[in-house]
């Protein structure tokens, strides 16, 4: 980091009384990162593969939607002053002159004493003004073979008024709206708009691609057979995985060994590769911790404690590529959750960012009563993983099992979390405490609700 003063070799031991002073907070540090990163350039692309991506331009109508006023439901097109005082005891007698389907055109006009057939959809018939339905005609009746009259007749039993059942041309969008504005996020709703303007493709801020490198000498792959002393590596498929839940594109490097050549073989490989680098583990105080070394020398790095729990210590700076482009890092610690946790809180804005979703990162907080006792002893900000779910009516707070940084299972049960300040001494069973939900969907507080908060 240029900035000096944001850079700190911590000496901290998780100890409350020795907190360095210049331990920054969660907010700092993402204010401090988020600075490095700015929307990716534009690309245009096929709608149906830009869910959930920004536009970079205005999206102008180039006709009307509908292109034609056409028939919101299936029955007869007529002139309305011909059904006036039409009823069930005096019916009006029409005689069909044509039958058009949607996506046929009614080449004549429609005369006084005449009705066109028509289908939902299909253009209205020169000289027509409503649209009776089926149900207010004789034909309703067909399906009982009442029908009174002859195939090329049909009896009117409602009066219709000048306009019914009419989708008038330019109903939903007229020609020349902007319909869009640069820096909307493209939901499925959003697409299918684009596709009733004849658009198939969409220019969007791309996806970033993330490069991710775990690094250690204790490390085997997910499928290599197990050998003594090995652990598999857990972080770079958890950290592929919330990548692509942000919106990024992940590139799984190879591991790294805990040694200077490895390590700056494939952080130079990830730089080149991609937009945004992500490394696990080696930036602690341990004999192979390498990362940093390896990462103060090939670029501009700064150490930091957060004052976070799981979550110390975090790396964060940037890489210059063979071209000139900056490409920011953050080093993550080795420890799973804390990989995970840090990633959701550091690497999630930073995606969205990129995106060029600017303010649209932070999940939902809000405020429950803990069921549990949540503990937190040394000063830092500690985010417990919870699920909440309801108790006599009531949404509670519950722990997921082991809290330690190391325990995968109970972030794999995880759908927020709850945080404990880092002044106090933890949350008590019962009391109020203000909750991240990273997995919405999947939190069972039935019919209650919890007041939502600006996000975090
Ligand atoms: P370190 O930061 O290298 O001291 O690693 C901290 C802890 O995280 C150690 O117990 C490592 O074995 C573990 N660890 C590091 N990288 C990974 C990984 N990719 N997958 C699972 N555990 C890891
Ligand atoms: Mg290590």
């Amino acid at each position: 980091m240029s900035d000096q003063s944001n850079t700190y070799s911590s000496t901290a031991t998780g100890n409350r009384s020795i907190l360095p002073d210049d331990m920054i907070s969660v907010q700092e540090a993402r204010r401090l990162i988020l600075e490095k990163f700015s929307p990716l350039d534009s690309v245009s692309i096929p709608i149906t593969e830009a869910l959930n991506q920004v536009t970079t331009e205005d999206v102008v109508a180039q006709f009307d939607i509908p292109p034609y006023s056409n028939t919101g439901m299936d029955g007869y097109a007529v002139i309305a002053k011909d059904t006036k005082n039409a009823s069930y005891s005096d019916p009006k007698k029409l005689s069909v002159t044509g039958y058009l389907p949607a996506g046929k055109i009614f080449n004549d006009t429609v005369m006084p004493g005449q009705a066109v057939r028509i289908m939902t959809g299909a253009p209205i018939p020169n000289g027509a003004d409503a649209i009776v339905p089926f149900e207010e005609t004789d034909e309703y009746l067909e399906k009982d073979s009442t029908k009174k009259t002859e195939k090329n007749e049909v009896l009117i039993n409602v009066e219709a008024i000048t306009g019914a059942n009419i989708r008038p041309a330019g109903e939903d969008i007229t020609k020349g709206t902007v319909v869009f504005n640069k820096g909307t996020i493209l939901g499925p709703a959003q697409i299918a708009v684009l596709a009733s303007l004849g658009l198939n493709n969409i220019n969007v801020h791309r996806r970033p691609i993330v490069a991710v490198l775990s690094t250690g000498d204790e490390l085997l792959y997910p499928g290599e057979s197990y050998a003594d002393g090995k652990i598999y590596d857990s972080n770079s498929s958890g950290l592929a995985a919330q990548i692509i839940n942000f919106g990024g594109v992940p590139k799984i490097l190879n591991i790294a060994r805990d040694n200077v050549k490895s390590l700056t073989h494939l952080i130079r490989e990830g730089v080149e590769s991609a937009d945004f680098l992500i490394t696990s583990a080696g930036v602690s105080r341990g004999d192979f911790d390498l990362v940093k070394a390896v990462l103060a020398k090939e670029g501009h790095i700064g150490f930091w404690t957060v004052k976070m729990k799981p979550g110390k210590p975090l790396a964060f700076g940037t890489f210059t590529k063979e071209s000139g482009a900056q490409v920011p890092h953050l080093g993550l610690p080795g420890n799973p959750v804390s990989a995970m946790l840090t990633f959701e809180l550091f690497g999630r804005p930073a995606i969205f960012k990129m995106l060029g979703k600017i303010n649209a990162w932070p999940r939902p907080l809000v405020n429950a009563i803990s069921k549990d006792r949540i503990v937190n002893t040394d000063g830092r900000r500690f985010y417990a993983r919870v699920v909440i779910e309801e108790e006599n009516e009531i949404p509670k707070v519950i722990l997921t099992g082991k809290q330690s940084s190391g325990i995968l299972t109970s972030m794999s049960k995880a759908t927020a979390f709850a945080i404990c300040p880092s002044d106090t001494s933890g949350i008590e069973a019962g009391q109020m405490c203000e909750v991240i939900l990273i997995d919405r969907e999947n939190n069972y507080y039935g019919e209650s609700t919890l007041t939502e908060k600006k996000g975090y």
